[in-house]
């Protein structure tokens, strides 16, 4: 066997530090907590002129798919989190993680354990009866004996003193070396751990930094027993609280959507909202709520990073959300909202239709929570004629406001320039001459025109849809029955 080196991989070779890394298992699709991770570690790398990278843990060959791989790429890059160098894929690296763990065999920092599975279930069972911790009892660490029968290889753990973990979150957690075991490196069939794996890649890729869930965090006692056993220099830790949901539990299936896309997808949420979202869950700078990625990017460093877990609140997204999407560019929102709009009314939206949907949008997205209530909101302008009512609508345009807007319209036909300020004036006159508000005219052709009885300015909208269409729209709410 070729010695082993120590260098880092050419490919990451001389990156600027610090060097991070997000290093999900791709077995679904990006999780909303891997995904902040993900941002946690990209902000670091960025506050600090440093790298972010890329790891696929794709180990569990069984659970990984190219599919999740897919996604997790897609989430990222719908994110905004891209990484620095083109990831690596751990599987393939399964020589190397033996190649070291055969090098700590041969300088005498692991050794070859024999016991069989059903020796190592004995062991439990009498440690359990005796009330002892469960773990290996080191039963081959001394011996010398090579019986030609399968073996995984044992790391010589520390037994004495003590390790400390330097968290730039959690502060110091410190533990003793004697509840260390002497954990497999590569199991019989010589396939490595993932205690193993993620030492050796996180070192061959140059990582300084590894911020991660805290899920992780008793795995780093082991990984830095590991860690001096090979003399490598320990990165800087940081472990980040879970997320939890609002009942106070660790985040689950049963809170709801876990994958960033079905936010995407399914909610209309946009990329920037969940990001400023994510990042305010679990790490703060006063009380500022709305942070945009440039400021994110000066602002963020650990020390902002709370102890305690955040608790998931989709209200407060979606009061983020819709911050955002007032500040988005229309044409952007026309992009996002198109093809929703499709899939309500079954077929896809003409030249003039999306000019529409552009020219109707400021008044449109200050009313949205999300992307599908900006769909919805928009239905109005493209569906076909004449319009469903909704019940609302039914009923503004009962015989008094059938009236009324026969007068309006007559008003409106009037008008030479097809503009907000003037039809507003042509129907306030109306409405003075009959001796009523505004708001009683502003009814029933809000009905005609939308067919709802909740709208943006009737104004406004009989400006976006145009003479021609306003009035035939009117037409068809006054029918044939005046
Ligand atoms: N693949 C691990 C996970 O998805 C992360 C390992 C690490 O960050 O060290 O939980």
């Amino acid at each position: 066997m070729p010695p082993a080196t120590d260098s880092v991989l050419p490919e990451f070779a001389g990156l600027p530090r610090p060097v991070t890394r997000f290093a999900p298992s791709p077995t679904g699709y990006l999780h909303i907590g891997g995904a902040r991770t993900a941002l946690f570690n990209w902000l670091y790398a960025k506050h600090h002129g440093g790298t972010f990278l890329l790891r696929i843990e794709d180990t569990d060959r069984a659970r990984s798919t190219d599919d999740a791989i897919a996604k997790i790429l897609d989430g990222m890059a719908w994110l905004g989190l891209t990484a620095d160098r083109p990831p690596l894929f751990q599987f393939a690296r399964a020589p190397r993680h033996a190649e070291i763990a055969h090098r700590l065999l041969a300088e005498g920092k692991a050794y070859r354990c024999y016991a069989t599975a059903e020796e190592l279930e004995a062991m439990r069972a009498e440690q359990k009866e005796k009330g002892l911790p469960q773990r290996y009892d080191g039963r081959w660490r001394d011996r010398t004996d090579t019986p030609d029968l399968p073996f995984v290889v044992r790391l010589k753990s520390p037994q004495t003193g003590e390790t400390l973990i330097a968290d730039k979150v959690q502060g110091d957690v410190r533990q003793q070396n004697s509840e260390l075991d002497d954990f497999v490196l590569l199991r019989s069939d010589g396939t490595p751990t993932y205690m193993l794996a993620v030492v050796v890649d996180d070192h061959d890729m140059g990582v300084t930094d590894v911020i991660r869930g805290d899920d992780h965090l008793t795995n780093t006692f082991r990984q830095l027993a590991l860690i001096d056993a090979l003399g490598w220099p320990r990165p800087v830790y940081a472990h980040v609280p879970m997320i939890h949901g609002p009942d106070g539990a660790k985040l689950s299936k049963r809170h709801g959507a876990l994958g960033v896309e079905a936010y995407r997808d399914e909610m209309g949420i946009l990329p920037e909202a969940l990001e400023n979202y994510l990042l305010r869950l679990g790490w703060a700078h006063g009380d500022t709520e709305l942070v945009t990625r440039d400021e994110a990017v000066k602002l963020f460093d650990l020390d902002g990073v709370g102890r305690s877990p955040g608790r998931f609140d989709l209200k407060k997204l979606e009061s983020v959300n819709a911050h955002y999407m007032k500040q988005a560019d229309n044409g952007r929102l026309v992009e996002l909202a198109a093809p929703r709009i499709a899939d309500s009314i079954g077929r896809a939206l003409t030249d003039s239709e999306r000019n529409l949907l552009l020219r109707s949008m400021d008044e449109l997205k200050p009313r949205a929570k999300n992307l599908n209530e900006l769909a919805g909101s928009a239905l109005f302008l493209v569906r076909n004629r004449p319009l469903p009512m909704d019940e609302a609508a039914t009923k503004l345009l009962d015989p008094i406001g059938r009236a009324l807007l026969a007068d309006v319209r007559t008003a409106l036909a009037a008008v030479a320039d097809w503009e907000r300020e003037a039809l507003e004036a042509a129907a306030k006159s109306v409405a003075e001459g009959a001796g009523l508000g505004l708001g009683k005219v502003a009814g029933p052709l809000r009905a005609a025109l939308t067919g709802q009885g909740n709208s943006p300015s009737v104004f406004a909208v009989m400006a976006a849809l145009g003479r021609d269409e306003s009035l035939g729209r009117i037409d068809d709410a006054l029918g044939d029955k005046l």
